[in-house]
């Protein structure tokens, strides 16, 4: 079997990678390893929605809801809730996948289902791909350039000598239930802070329906053992949402950013989760994993065409474009991560406290930046001053 390019693994990056090559007129295998893109559903489907709805035209039955609230609670229980209008989706994850491998394919992509790749040969660049198909067997897949864009284990673009191993210190471990018979606001997304509910990281509630929502949390890997999340999380449903039903299951890593090191080797590009292209604070990866596809597809076109005359000059436009466009923001969610990490519950009362007197006199966070909270924050709370110098 031979293609132009190979891509490994139907998730956001890897569909929309196929996406863009396809459309140039080249050949592309898209190879997923499970039966349908987009399942066993692995996600708490919240993306932010003025960024996805600038990348896409979003059908309505990929949405389940469409959030304009947001609300911390705080160790010691002091709440807060910001008016965001359109601040995000929750989507329909499966659906969403699903709608994007079937873009690739209708772009021309083969798509081929319940096949893994396995490990990339060659000699000064990669030549083939050993596969695993469920209905043909072992195999190989030849093409001139290869993309792994499968998800956080990326076990084809380490094997091929990809240095993104994680270890525990740079991972979240995320446990999530599908929660039914259950009351909430399908507009609001809540947030829980604190060493009780999920030490080191937090717990969310997004809303599906208003009987319905995905409520999970995440861990810091090193401190699984003594904090297990599937207790951690049982507990807090218990007592919120006694008469919840637990309809699904979710679990797995999210890692850190790691800079640039681990987006190409040789004919090689890595794409989305596989590139550590994720948002370090909150563990979000659905814009990103979109755009480096995108990103990493472009690249790949340039370099069928010919208009690259070494490999190497792949970088000038993969990784570059897409850190241009957002390695400075993964950078400063890095950074802020390692402030998180250092923050007690005392810490957290005292921010959601400074975050309450900050917007007691605004209606809505809509044309706020960032910083201009954060220094807000620390106007109104001196001492937190002291984590600042963390985020160098
Ligand atoms: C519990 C949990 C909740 C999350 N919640 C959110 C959230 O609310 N919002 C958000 O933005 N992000 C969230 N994330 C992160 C988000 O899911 C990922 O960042 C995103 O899916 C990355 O997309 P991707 O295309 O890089 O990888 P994936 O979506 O993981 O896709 C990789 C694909 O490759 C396939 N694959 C893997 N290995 C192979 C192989 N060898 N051969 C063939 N196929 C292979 C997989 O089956 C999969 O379909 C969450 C993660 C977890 C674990």
């Amino acid at each position: 079997m031979r293609y132009d390019a190979v891509v490994v693994g139907a998730g956001p990056a890897g569909s929309s990678t196929a996406t863009e090559i396809a459309r140039a007129g080249f050949t592309v295998a898209l190879l997923e390893k499970h039966s349908q893109p987009g399942l066993p559903l692995c996600c708490g489907e919240a993306v932010s929605k003025g960024a996805l709805d600038r990348l896409m035209e979003l059908k309505p039955e990929l949405i389940s809801c469409t959030i304009d609230r947001i609300k911390v609670v705080s160790p010691g229980g002091m709440e807060i809730t910001v008016y965001h209008p359109g601040a995000g989706y929750i989507l329909n994850r499966p659906r969403f996948d699903f709608e994007l491998a079937r873009q690739a394919v209708a772009a021309g992509a083969e798509l081929m289902i319940e096949t893994i790749g396995l490990h990339l040969s060659g000699e000064t660049s990669f030549e083939s791909l050993a596969i695993e198909s469920r209905k043909e067997g072992p195999g190989k897949f030849e093409a001139r350039l290869f993309i792994a864009a499968d998800g956080v284990e990326s076990k084809v673009a380490r094997l091929a000598g990809i240095p993104n191993l994680v270890n525990a210190q740079e991972t979240e471990s995320l446990l999530q239930y599908r929660l039914k018979n259950i009351e909430v606001d399908p507009a609001l997304a809540e947030f829980h802070l604190g060493r009780n509910v999920a030490p080191s990281s937090y717990l969310w509630i997004f809303p599906k329906l208003d009987s319905e929502a995905n409520v999970g949390l995440g861990v810091s890997s090193r401190l699984t053992l003594r904090f297990p999340p599937e207790q951690l999380l049982l507990e807090f449903i218990r007592k919120r949402f006694p008469r919840g039903i637990i309809a699904g299951k979710a679990c797995g890593l999210v890692p850190r950013y790691q800079g640039e090191k681990v987006f190409r080797l040789k004919n090689l590009l890595v794409a989305g989760d596989a590139a550590r292209a994720d948002d370090s604070l909150s563990g979000a990866g659905i814009l990103y994993a979109l755009l480096s596809g995108k990103h990493a597809g472009m690249a790949a076109v340039a370099f069928l065409r010919g208009d690259l005359s070494r490999v190497e000059d792949l970088d000038e436009l993969y990784p570059k474009r897409f850190l241009d466009e957002k390695g400075e923001e993964m950078a400063l969610y890095r950074r802020l991560r390692n402030i998180y990490d250092r923050l007690s519950d005392d810490d957290f009362d005292e921010i959601v406290a400074a975050l309450s007197q900050f917007f007691a006199d605004r209606d809505s966070v809509t044309g706020l930046k960032p910083g201009q909270i954060l220094a807000g924050l620390i106007r109104t709370r001196p001492k937190l001053l002291k984590y600042v110098r963390h985020l160098w």
